[in-house]
């Protein structure tokens, strides 16, 4: 089994048992619909994505669906959802280095992903550099820094409590200087003071508008898929405070919630890049729509 498949297990396990016996009757009548949609929303796939796939469903005007049928419907649904907002990160094209904001509550696999993002590029063979922007917490810069020796990628840090604006200018600087294709950047990701970390994003943005004027080229918001219902208030959340691009699901192996992919693929439409399937360096997955809404449906 995969690491992928086998990640989804308690996701499609869930499903299963809240879809069990809603396909004994002979035809999909409106109450059966009803609970089929129902059965999606107690999966966390959420309230319009569910309303989307039902109304599916019913369109289809099914004599007869056994569950394996309907797991196959639910695959083919959800896929419908997923494929239109999975985009591989592209770092394609100049100026250098391109500049990569990750954005995030603590906790929420920030810099892991930072660390898996850059081994999957430097497996591109490009040029990574990786920024601590995140100086509230010396844990922060210390495990990025453990990233950049994991994956030899350069590490710019300043001291906890400095200015992250002046870090991620260090950054572009240095990056441009050695011929760094791209600047990760870890940033901050307090959010009991919005004001607080809202004017620290604008400071970064305004030096890399200066220094760059497409940078930042990305601002990619990690989300814990593990708080299920918590990850789309932070979309909504950082989508206002910081002009999120795109989105990067972690730890979505072991959990099962991850039933929010579709959940936020059909509220937000916002690009979704790649999934976290562990801990590992290797646990980065671009995402793809036709695997992951498999893996979901079991
Ligand atoms: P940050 O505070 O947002 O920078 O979060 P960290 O990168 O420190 O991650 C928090 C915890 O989640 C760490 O123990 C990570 O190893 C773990 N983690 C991150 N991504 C994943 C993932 O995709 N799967 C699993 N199982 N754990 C993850």
């Amino acid at each position: 089994l995969d690491k992928l498949t086998g990640g989804f297990r308690k996701t499609a396990d869930r499903l299963g048992d809240n879809i069990t016996g809603l396909t004994s009757k002979a035809a999909l009548d409106t109450s059966t619909l009803d609970d089929i949609e129902e059965a999606l929303i107690a999966s966390d796939i959420g309230p319009e994505a569910s309303k989307r796939i039902r109304d599916a469903i019913a369109a289809r005007r099914f004599e007869q669906l056994d569950e394996r049928g309907l797991r196959t419907i639910l695959a083919e649904e959800m896929e419908a959802i997923l494929a239109p907002v999975a985009k591989p990160l592209d770092i394609w094209g100049f100026p250098r280095p391109h500049v990569i904001l990750v954005i995030g509550v603590n906790g929420s696999g920030k810099t892991t992903t930072i660390g898996k993002l850059g081994a999957w590029l430097k497996e591109q063979d490009y040029g990574v550099m990786l920024a601590a922007g995140d100086t509230f917490r010396a844990a922060a810069i210390e495990q990025l820094r453990i990233w950049g020796e994991r994956i030899d990628a350069p590490v710019i840090s300043g001291k906890e409590g400095g200015d992250a604006a002046g870090i991620v200018f260090d950054g572009v600087k240095q990056a441009t200087a050695t011929g760094i294709d791209c600047l990760i950047v870890d940033t901050a990701g307090r959010l009991q003071n919005k004001t607080h970390l809202m004017d620290e994003l604008a400071k970064v943005r305004r030096v890399l508008g200066r220094l760059n004027t497409e940078a930042p080229h990305d601002v990619l918001l990690v989300l814990d898929a593990t708080t299920g219902q918590n990850a789309l208030n932070q979309i909504e959340v950082f989508r206002n405070l910081a002009g999120v691009t795109g989105l990067i699901m972690t730890k979505l192996d072991g959990t099962a919630r991850g039933g929010v992919l579709v959940a936020a693929a059909e509220k937000y439409k916002l690009p979704i890049h790649a999934i976290g399937v562990g801990e590992g360096v290797n646990d980065l997955r671009p995402f793809d729509p036709r695997a992951v809404a498999r893996a979901i449906a079991g």
